[in-house]
């Protein structure tokens, strides 16, 4: 399962950031997912909550930004953004399916700690 593993190194960054802050808890974290990374936030969600117990990051709170990732059209050129990648179809030239060229990125923006 792509998500739990992606939700370890989101926890190790989160734990990381806690430790060097000297926080005990971790309140929420707030992440970006972009939206050709094909994650599940549910999954990430529920990987990363069951990581996180026992550890500082128990019962945090996981704010989920999703960003939009950049698409482009093969067969005109077309280029534009998707926050939804599920349908990928050029509005321009039509039914040719539109190529995800980035936002894979997973990044920790802020996190909240006592
Ligand atoms: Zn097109």
């Amino acid at each position: 399962m792509h998500e739990l593993a992606v939700a370890a190194n989101l926890l190790d960054v989160v734990l990381k950031t806690a430790r060097e802050n000297g926080a005990t808890t971790v309140v929420t974290a707030r992440i970006r997912i972009g939206a050709g990374s094909c994650l599940n936030p549910d999954s990430l969600a529920f990987g990363f909550e069951a990581l996180a117990a026992g550890t500082p990051a128990s019962g945090c709170r996981l704010e989920i930004e999703h960003l939009p990732a950049p698409v482009t059209c093969p067969a005109c050129g077309w280029e534009g953004e998707r926050l939804d990648v599920a349908e990928l179809v050029c509005p321009q030239c039509e039914g040719h399916p539109l190529r995800i060229t980035g936002g894979r990125e997973l990044t920790v923006d802020t996190i909240t700690v006592e």
